[in-house]
């Protein structure tokens, strides 16, 4: 089951509906709360529809504002070969956190500040939503507490995030290149858990003005979602309506940036992908795709905010 949050024109109230291709069945109840929904999955299973949209006659919102995205980087060998890598310690993944602040919806615009920074950067990742609370997850259980999957594009100022030593060794600013206004688009739905039985076997991708920059598989990934879910439990218990974002392909723009470590490497799979042509650049639009969800589409502003 395909979950949405939308606007019908001319109204302020959001709503929720289940997707079919491209058709909404609005459900009744939940007061546009995706949320509510994800913590009562029994009653959102049979909530009734009282009315059907045409896609193209809504306006698609974020599924939800998560209070907490928990995020990894560093999460795919492929990334990792193609730019300047910060030694990590091998036995935990990268974490850092983003919050509702940063979150856009499909359509939206990522805003382009060059005060923020000079290097902006997009990277497809498959989010994951919790659904069943829980802290010390077991890894053998972590799957059961997945609501569902997503996607955000974990939006970057990469200029901010990479530094280097004067002995030339690169450290990350993850704080300051990761988290600020329109650095998380998510959406544009929740597939539901029972659709995606494994995470670990979807292909992603990225388009950029309608070019393929990224071409990855989930496959990848150093740390899996099971094992991020019981990681991250480690530290915080995770609720429903918690999203945790889970790394980035090979093909970002850092690639090609020699000034920041940067090593293009063609993918291995054949997809014919072309390397970035430079960082997002006013009016780019930006397709994050993944199999099983949808793409989640945005464009960078066309004037500087
Ligand atoms: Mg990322």
């Amino acid at each position: 089951m395909k979950y949405v949050r939308f606007l019908v024109p001319g109204t302020t109230a959001p709503r929720l509906g289940r997707l079919h291709d491209d058709r909404i069945d609005e459900l009744s109840g939940w007061d546009g709360d995706m949320t509510a929904l994800i913590s009562d999955t029994d009653n959102a299973r049979t909530a009734a529809t009282v009315a059907q949209h045409a896609l193209p006659d809504v306006r698609l919102l974020a599924p939800f504002m998560p209070t907490t995205i928990l995020c990894s980087g560093s999460n795919y060998h492929a990334h990792n070969r193609e730019k300047a890598s910060s030694p990590l310690s091998g036995k935990e993944p990268e974490f850092f956190i983003k919050t509702s602040d940063c979150v856009i919806g499909p359509d939206d615009e990522v805003p382009f500040d060059p005060i923020l920074t000079k290097k902006l950067d997009c990277e497809t990742e498959l989010a994951i939503v919790i659904g069943k609370p829980g802290r010390h997850i077991p890894l053998e259980h972590a799957l059961d507490h997945v609501f569902g999957y997503s996607i955000v594009n974990d939006v970057t100022a990469r200029d901010r995030q990479v530094r280097f030593r004067s002995d030339g060794s690169a450290f990350y600013e993850l704080g300051r290149g990761k988290v600020f206004d329109g650095s998380a688009p998510f959406g544009p739905c929740v597939v539901t858990a029972d659709e995606i039985p494994d995470p670990q076997r979807l292909r992603l991708r990225t388009r950029i003005n309608g070019e393929l920059r990224q071409s990855g598989h989930t496959s990848d990934m150093l740390w899996s979602c099971a094992h991020l879910i019981h990681i991250f439990s480690i530290n915080l218990t995770l609720r429903p309506g918690m999203v945790i974002i889970t790394g980035t392909p090979a093909g970002t723009a850092w690639s090609v940036d020699k000034e920041l470590g940067g090593n293009w490497i063609p993918p291995e799979d054949g997809e014919p992908v072309v390397p970035a042509r430079g960082y997002n650049q006013p009016g780019d639009v930006v397709e994050s795709e993944i199999e099983g969800i949808g793409t989640l589409r945005v464009r960078v502003s066309s004037k500087n905010n």
